[in-house]
């Protein structure tokens, strides 16, 4: 959510620290802009020709005082907000007394050395750079709208503005339902609490927490608010607020608030990523790569419960003369040829939806919702001849193939469906191995595709 880059002006009287700081900040700030300059006039120039994320200056300048050079920069409208860090050497008390009438935003202790100074920049420069962010904005006063949508653009967010609560809302339901993607939702909500409509942003504040259930982190919600009663304040955070503002807007103050705002969502967002990876990996067998038999039993039965998903059909596949592999090149081969079918598996089924899972030893099941018999037997041909053309490790390897369908078995629990498999999958051994069998609903029966029937015999 923070930006990359961002420009730092160094102002320094001596040529060899300029040189130092200026090399070791391009080395470790990548993609920033690094400009420095030997005195208060010709920082002052820099300026006039560009904005910068952040400006050091040393506290005595050739030509000026470093808190003058702060002063100038502060009754400058471009640069009134920028923040600037004085870097001195000895902690001098006039920089105390008056650093924070200056505008002076912070301060570095040169006696700690180059290195301690760049780590210093670096961490500033996370905590301000530019945000990248969505920003849902509920304003009903075009001039308002205006002012402040630019305030946030200009910082890097992306904006989206509505007129009414209502018309928030029905954005913020869409995307709470899950249609568009996260990257389309919002990150932030900032509203102002008096609205034209029926809705105010106090209602609206209400349903983001009550009705569409986003907490604080997951939706954190600015309001904008006259400048009126403690009251209305106290009501505000009731209604569930992460924080407010008041009008008239004063850019840093927004700015700043969003941007702590940004950082909670942020972070819900890295730990919500992190706590989607724990379950993948605690539900994923780590040789195959496949779905382990644990998320089978926990998930498969509400698949086949579904109807939607109807028709569905279940395969069970189990490498050939396995134990031969084993015997005669290694356990640890026996382990390459699993991983390798397993990602074969993986690749082929990624894209239609199914559930691959290591259902024991050398054997996987494929749950295939929204595919009939017709179809789980072309995926199951196809799966054959890929398997064939596989050889990892440059072994052939071939496997026997057992399908089910609730289309000859309506009604039937993913145990059942599973055991009919089973059933065919015996079945194909029998009848000599690499083939594909069938449970229909007279029983297992050799799955003989009309095109492929020859390759099969
Ligand atoms: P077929 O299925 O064609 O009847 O013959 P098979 O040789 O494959 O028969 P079986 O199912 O009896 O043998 C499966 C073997 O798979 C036995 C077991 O040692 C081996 N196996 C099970 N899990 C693993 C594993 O994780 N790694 C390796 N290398 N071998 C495994
Ligand atoms: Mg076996
Ligand atoms: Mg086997
Ligand atoms: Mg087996």
């Amino acid at each position: 959510m923070i930006r990359k880059g961002g420009s730092i002006l160094v102002v320094d009287g001596s040529e060899v620290s300029r040189t130092i700081i200026a090399r070791i900040l391009r080395h470790e700030l990548e993609g920033s802009r690094v400009v420095t300059c030997g005195s208060g006039a010709e920082a002052l120039e820099q300026l006039a020709l560009s904005r910068f994320d952040l400006l050091t200056t040393a506290l005595m300048l050739p030509d000026m005082d470093g808190l003058d050079l702060c002063r100038r920069i502060r009754a400058d409208h471009a640069h009134r907000y920028m923040p600037v860090v004085v870097v001195s050497g000895d902690a001098d008390s006039r920089l105390l007394r008056e650093g924070f009438a200056a505008g002076v935003t912070d301060y570095f202790d040169k006696s700690l050395g180059y290195q301690a100074f760049v780590e210093f920049v670096k961490a500033f420069m996370r905590r301000n750079a530019g945000l990248v962010g969505r920003v849902l904005y509920v304003e009903d006063s075009p001039t308002a709208a205006t002012l402040v949508r630019q305030i946030m653009e200009r910082q890097g967010l992306q904006v989206v503005h509505t007129e009414t609560a209502e018309q928030a809302l029905a954005l913020l339901e869409q995307t709470r339902a899950g249609g568009p993607k996260e990257a389309e939702g919002f990150d932030v909500v900032v509203t102002d609490f008096y609205l034209q409509g029926r809705m105010t942003g106090g209602d609206l504040l209400h349903a983001i927490r009550a009705r569409l259930h986003y907490s604080q982190q997951e939706m954190p919600v600015l309001v904008i608010t006259a400048n009126d009663s403690e009251e209305r304040q106290a009501e505000v955070f009731h209604a569930g607020a992460n924080d407010f503002v008041t009008k008239p807007i004063v850019e840093e103050v927004l700015m700043a608030r969003i941007r702590s705002l940004l950082l909670i969502k942020q972070q819900f967002n890295a730990l919500k990523r992190q706590a989607e990876e724990m379950r993948r990996l605690a539900t994923t067998d780590s040789l195959t790569g496949v779905r382990s038999r644990r998320y089978l039993l926990d998930h498969g039965e509400a698949l086949v419960a579904e109807r939607d998903n109807h028709p569905l059909s279940a395969m069970l596949l189990d490498i050939d003369h396995f134990k031969r592999i084993n015997d005669s090149l290694g356990h640890l081969t026996g382990d390459h040829v699993l991983a390798a079918l397993g990602q074969l598996l993986n690749e082929l089924f990624e894209e239609t939806g199914s559930l691959v899972v290591r259902f024991g030893g050398e054997e996987f099941a494929v749950i295939m919702p929204r595919c009939g018999v017709r179809e789980a037997n072309a995926r199951a041909e196809v799966l054959r001849r890929k398997v064939e053309q596989l050889r990892p490790v440059n072994i052939p390897v071939t496997v026997s193939i057992g399908l089910a369908s609730t289309m000859d078995h309506p009604d039937i629990s993913l145990t059942r469906l599973l055991a009919l498999a089973d059933k065919a999958l015996y079945e194909a051994k029998r009848r000599g191995r690499n083939r594909i069998c069938v449970c229909s609903a007279a029983g297992p029966e050799y799955a003989a595709l009309p095109r492929e029937a020859g390759s099969q015999a």
